[in-house]
């Protein structure tokens, strides 16, 4: 579908590389449009220390996690660096019943499967502006041992590769340009509808 002429579906999904700036700058665009609202994924990764369970992530323990896959609680579900990842169907439903928009951060999978569920959903891919420079945001982080930071590394190549398949790539080197850019992609989807 040419994303020039995709409706408003109220779904837009941001996906990027680890360390990319995605979260900084789903952030930033939920700060500019009140309505829209973040879709709360589950994870089995331990919680940071920045992190509040239910709102940044409903953390589960891995039999849990296994619980509601069997059960058909998610719209798609990833292992990624070891750890589950999932949407919820009761996210998806709650923000549509409420005629609320709701912005997703997966994984660039997560993001394709999210799309072929909802094929007026916004694909919006972050680049980062170099491999260097992802490195030194992730490490500069200060969140992942050496260990996770190598196996994000790793994914990089992969995500890049899948990533030319969303809407739109916005590469992420001045925060506030790409924010920016981003917010002007979304406003042109809601106007399409
Ligand atoms: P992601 O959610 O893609 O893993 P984050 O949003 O956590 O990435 O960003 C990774 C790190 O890089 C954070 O410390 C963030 O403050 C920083 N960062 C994000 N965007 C930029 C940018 N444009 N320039 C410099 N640092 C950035
Ligand atoms: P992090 O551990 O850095 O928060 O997230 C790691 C990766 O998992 C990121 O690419 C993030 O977008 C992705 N992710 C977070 N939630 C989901 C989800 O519900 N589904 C999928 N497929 N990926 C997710």
């Amino acid at each position: 579908m040419d994303p020039g002429s995709k409706v408003d579906g109220g779904l837009i999904v941001v996906s990027a590389p680890s360390g990319s700036g995605k979260t900084t700058i789903a952030r930033a665009i939920l700060s500019r449009f009140p309505e829209m609202e973040f879709s709360v994924s589950a994870t089995t990764r331990p919680k940071r220390s920045s992190e509040t369970d239910g709102k940044d992530y409903l953390f589960l323990g891995r039999e849990e996690f296994e619980r509601r896959i069997g059960a058909g609680e998610f719209v798609e579900w990833e292992e990624i660096y070891g750890e589950y990842y999932g949407t919820l169907k009761r996210e998806v439903d709650r923000a549509r019943a409420a005629r609320r928009r709701l912005l997703f951060d997966v994984d660039v999978k997560g993001a394709l499967s999210i799309q072929r569920c909802y094929p007026q959903a916004l694909l919006i891919f972050i680049r980062p502006p170099s491999l260097e420079i992802l490195m030194q945001r992730l490490r500069d982080r200060k969140t992942e041992a050496p260990e996770t930071l190598r196996r994000r590394m790793e994914r990089v190549p992969l995500e890049l590769e899948l990533g030319s398949q969303f809407d739109h790539q916005v590469v992420n080197d001045v925060l506030d340009r790409a924010v920016q850019e981003v917010e002007e992609i979304v406003r042109t989807y809601i106007h399409q509808s």
